[in-house]
């Protein structure tokens, strides 16, 4: 009896895990989704209006304009792409919008789910020029696209509760033979297996997650018709004024350390974004002769 109960747990859950697992766009690679991507965007919409009221917001200028012009023709690049793979339903609910906000000190630039893009004007003197945003842009809108944050959030929520099925099972069992050492047995078994779940599933997801991003935003670039090895070129920038930077880093350099693998494998994602690169400018010189 109890058996089948604990078959059919095994059974709904896996049932649960194969609804809830999705294709990431471009890269095909499963990512788990829990939460239904409509209630990221409401939240995120809300946070980005909420931060919107108390922002020192850029309207005009040519800075202004550059973030528009990068942010929507990345846009532009993503809707063609997801039209093209018939994937554009993934694209429901999203409500782009790019937004500088007037901040020198602080060098970061984020893309929310929904597509709700913010520049710092602090970020613009480490991305130089439009292409070296476009990088920035590329790398954000795919953690977006890819909605990596659903993904980790999925992830902590599948986690605690096997965390907590796993603590009930091993308190269930410490209780019924009162041994206080199996109490403790059991409570580092649960605790063990949470700290295992954060660095053997949490912390390499955000690096994969970190990966997939450099990747989809380099073919974004191209496809937008930005050149991807100015990607490559500011993440090396990233490495060399990491190593020479006094004093905390800069807040994107932070969450986005570059090293010698982020660096080799853009380089080996040149090889393929650079025919795409190529192609459109190939037809926009035949439009324009
Ligand atoms: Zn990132």
């Amino acid at each position: 009896m109890k058996k089948n109960w604990l078959a059919g747990c095994v059974l709904g859950l896996c049932s649960v895990l194969l609804i809830a697992c999705q294709s990431v766009p471009l890269t095909g690679r499963s990512r788990l989704m829990l939460i239904p991507s409509s209630q990221s965007m409401a939240a995120s919409a809300q946070a980005y209006d909420k931060f919107l009221q108390t922002a020192d917001v850029i309207d005009g200028g040519k800075e202004a304009e550059m973030v528009r012009r990068v942010g929507s023709r990345i846009q532009q690049a993503v809707e063609t792409y997801m039209a093209a793979n018939q994937l554009s339903q993934q694209l429901n609910g999203y409500d782009w919008q790019y937004t500088l906000v007037d901040d020198d000190k602080t060098a970061n630039a984020f893309c929310m789910p929904g597509g709700k893009i913010v520049v710092y004007t602090g970020m613009l003197s480490i991305t130089r020029d439009e292409e070296g945003l476009a990088a920035v842009l590329g790398h954000e809108v795919a953690h977006a696209i890819a909605q990596h944050s659903g993904e980790r959030s999925s992830q902590k929520l599948l986690l605690s509760a096997a965390t907590a099925a796993l603590s009930a099972t091993a308190a269930g069992t410490a209780t019924r033979n009162a041994s206080a050492a199996d109490q403790a047995k059991a409570k580092l078994l649960a605790a063990g297996f949470g700290a295992a779940a954060t660095y053997g599933v949490l912390l390499p997801y955000s690096r994969l997650h970190e990966s997939e991003a450099d990747r989809m935003g380099m073919y974004f670039m191209a496809m937008a018709g930005y050149n991807p090895e100015k990607a490559v070129a500011l993440w090396s920038r990233f490495k060399t004024e990491a190593h020479q930077g006094k004093g905390a880093p800069p807040e994107f350099f932070s969450t986005h350390p570059s090293d010698d693998t982020r660096i080799a494998q853009n380089q080996a994602t040149l090889t393929e974004v650079m025919p795409i690169y190529r192609a459109y400018h190939a037809e926009k010189a035949v439009e324009k002769p």
